[in-house]
């Protein structure tokens, strides 16, 4: 549902119940009979990329500015049925972990280091979830808003290096996973691959269909498997897709790929399915508030989708969880009292698109009047000419900030936009926090307290009946950080001229 700032304002006042926080469902009394003892045949893991804490929770006030509930994620919170933990995700060579260590983590019981997925330092490789519970019966599947070869989805069945997209996807043809649903189609085409190799028919001639649009999904058939890539590289973000739904109506929410993906598992006695929210992590890096809280409601709306499926199917295990914090936004109290804070804050509401979308609108050279024209109007804000002043400096690459992390054009816009929304930012790269995760159904009560990122997989394995171990490696000693791997975080920002 879509809803203006000016309807809001108009219908409900400022404050309504839901932003005091009042749950829509008594889920204490909701909760069905405790599922402890018994096992799961069906996993579902809920994966939040690169959503600090904070993120959750601005997600959650925004989505009662603009859907009149809070995230069904924290609501779920409430059952007496939740098991709720906390997990350590770093990685073998860093407090900080990337996507890849951490999925690794999950995927194999072990830590790697970044960048790696699922092989030690040594290069011995890992045995992955999907690859043992494939060999015991249990069919997998992937959904993601990413490219089905990034690092999330990849973590749960591939030995790779993060960066070899080309080799994943085709390591996927091997593994043979059930359900592949994300983007990046270009490296599954021949034109776009140095091999040359057409994995699109080769997938083909191993029983999948190949999917490309909404369409196609919604009459896929359900006695081949699936091979769903619906843009060349990401999916759109949230943001972008609710406003301009013409250019992305080919283009499938998550929400939706993770209905149709269970709907086509659901025959399956056993299976395991990953659901990544991947572009709240993109949204983190480029300090783009509106972005990766809409991108959180849009994760919680996939979430829904899982919860009606395990009220179908009581024998389902949801886990929800989160691989690292990103850039680490907050709401800061504003004006007197801070009484600004929730005003500044609702204005989130009006932003009409992407900091990627809105770079495509400002001109190569443009003047610092017409770069903040552009900017007024995609954020509905009102802008001193000094302040463009300065951003345009980094724009030119020119740009100075005390703190290195923050030289870049989209940490700035950011800073720039707290003035008018209230959102700072620590940075707009990955950051060492605990991860909050929740378990709900038969097997929840092993992710109770304080955990280690690898036990995850280990419970996964017990749940499935699988005796199996992987090895692993002694931590290795923090170094003083490489300059070439703050350079490479501050090049993932990179901001061009359209
Ligand atoms: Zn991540």
């Amino acid at each position: 549902m879509k809803i203006t700032r000016r309807s809001f304002f108009g219908r409900s006042g400022w404050l309504t119940g839901a932003s005091l926080g009042l749950p829509a469902v008594n889920w204490a009394q909701a909760a069905g009979e405790s599922a402890a003892g018994k096992m799961p045949r069906h996993i579902i893991h809920f994966v939040a990329d690169g959503t600090s804490m904070a993120t959750i929770t601005c997600a959650d006030q925004l989505s009662n500015l603009l859907r009149e509930r809070g995230l069904v994620w924290l609501e779920l919170a409430q059952r007496r049925d939740a098991a709720l933990a906390w997990v350590n995700m770093r990685s073998l060579n860093s407090l900080v972990t990337d996507s890849a260590a951490a999925a690794s983590s999950w995927g194999s019981g072990s830590r790697v280091v970044n960048g790696m997925l699922n092989i030690l330092p040594d290069g011995r490789k890992l045995k992955s979830l999907y690859e043992l519970a494939g060999q015991a019966g249990w069919r997998c599947g992937l959904v993601t808003t990413t490219e089905i070869t990034h690092a999330t989805p990849s973590g749960f069945a591939i030995n790779a290096k993060r960066d070899d997209s080309e080799a994943i996807a085709a390591q996927y043809l091997v593994r043979e996973v059930e359900v592949l649903l994300g983007g990046g189609r270009k490296f599954f085409e021949a034109a776009n691959r140095k091999d040359n190799r057409n994995l699109i028919r080769e997938f083909a001639a191993k029983n999948y269909v190949f999917l490309q649009t909404q369409a196609d999904l919604l009459q896929a058939p359900s006695d081949r498997k699936w091979l769903g890539l619906f843009d060349i590289s990401h999916l759109p973000y949230t943001i972008d897709h609710v406003n301009d739904p013409e250019d992305f109506a080919t283009i499938p929410s998550l929400a939706q790929m993770t209905r149709l993906a269970l709907d086509r598992l659901r025959g399956s006695s056993h299976f395991i399915l990953q659901v990544e929210g991947g572009r709240i992590d993109h949204a983190a890096h480029n300090c783009d508030a509106a972005a990766a809280f809409r991108e959180v409601i849009a994760f919680d709306e996939a979430i829904e989708i899982g919860l009606n499926f395990q009220r179908q199917e009581p024998d389902t295990l949801l886990v929800i969880t989160v691989d690292h914090g990103t850039g680490n936004p907050a709401l800061n109290g504003m004006g007197t009292e801070y009484r600004q804070s929730p005003r500044l804050f609702a204005g989130l509401m009006d932003a009409k698109c992407s900091f990627p979308a809105l770079q495509a609108m400002i001109p190569k050279a443009a003047s610092p009047a017409r770069i903040r024209e552009i900017i007024e109007e995609a954020y509905e804000c009102r802008i001193p000419l000094e302040k463009i002043v300065a951003l345009a400096r980094f724009l030119d690459k020119k740009g100075q900030t005390l703190f290195d992390l923050m030289n870049t054009v989209t940490a700035q816009l950011g800073q720039l936009l707290g003035n008018y929304h209230g959102i700072g930012w620590a940075s707009g790269v990955h950051t060492s926090d605990y991860v909050p995760l929740m378990a709900l159904g038969p097997g929840a009560e092993r992710f109770r307290g304080f955990l280690q990122n690898t036990e995850v997989f280990y419970h996964y394995l017990a749940l499935a009946e699988i005796d199996y171990r992987n090895p692993s490696a002694a931590l290795l000693a923090e170094g003083a950080p490489a300059a070439d791997d703050v350079e490479k975080s501050a090049a993932y920002n990179s901001f061009a001229w359209a």
